[in-house]
């Protein structure tokens, strides 16, 4: 095939197989919020942290009772030459397949300090679908935090590192025995925002 021939076969494919308009594409921040008990910088532990979520088609408001995760480890194949996805999940009811991303570099560390509010943890580029439900499950990593004693400093990190904390039944609890303090994570809520 020639170059120019590739060219305008790339250009045929977009203009007509492109079956997402871009109003359809958007940009959704994941925040959470929580109450951290002598714990900071919760985050997901690496690329392999599944994101589980419930999806709404933009194209026809179907939202299956249905977790659907999300890996930054995972690339998917989607449909027309436009490359791979985190997860490319097909609509059951209207059959359009819709696509989307963890962005790059949208993961954040909720923090001691944070406690309480709303912050974001991670983004998405969402294709076709958004996200209606957020279920945190497994896979996260959370470090021991000792409050200063001194009104006037925060405190510090203990040293203390858990790797494998489950977030699944909406708590988690475990022992420091660096700081020799009981550390606590509750009140997990979350919400979803549009980012540009
Ligand atoms: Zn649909």
């Amino acid at each position: 095939m020639s170059r120019l021939h590739f060219f305008f076969q790339s250009a045929f494919l977009q203009i007509f197989c492109d079956t997402t308009p871009s109003s359809d594409m958007v940009k959704i921040a994941l925040q959470l919020s929580a109450a951290l008990e002598n714990l900071t910088g919760l985050a997901p532990a690496d690329d392999d942290f599944k994101w589980f979520f419930k999806f709404k088609c933009s194209s026809c408001g179907e939202v299956p009772d249905k977790w659907q995760h999300i890996s930054r480890s995972e690339e998917h194949e989607v449909k027309g030459g436009r490359g791979t996805a985190n997860a490319v999940i097909k609509c059951k009811l209207c059959g359009r397949e819709n696509s989307v991303d963890v962005i790059a570099d949208s993961i954040r560390k909720y923090g001691f300090a944070d406690a309480g509010r709303f912050r974001q943890v991670a983004a998405f580029d969402c294709r076709g679908m958004e996200p209606v439900d957020f279920s945190p499950r497994d896979g996260w990593v959370v470090k021991g935090f000792k409050v200063s004693e001194d009104d006037e400093e925060e405190g510090s990190e203990s040293g203390k590192v858990f790797d494998d904390v489950d977030l699944t039944e909406g708590e988690w609890a475990d022992y420091d025995d660096v700081s020799d303090e009981s550390v606590f994570i509750s009140e997990i809520k979350h919400q979803f925002v549009k980012i540009k």
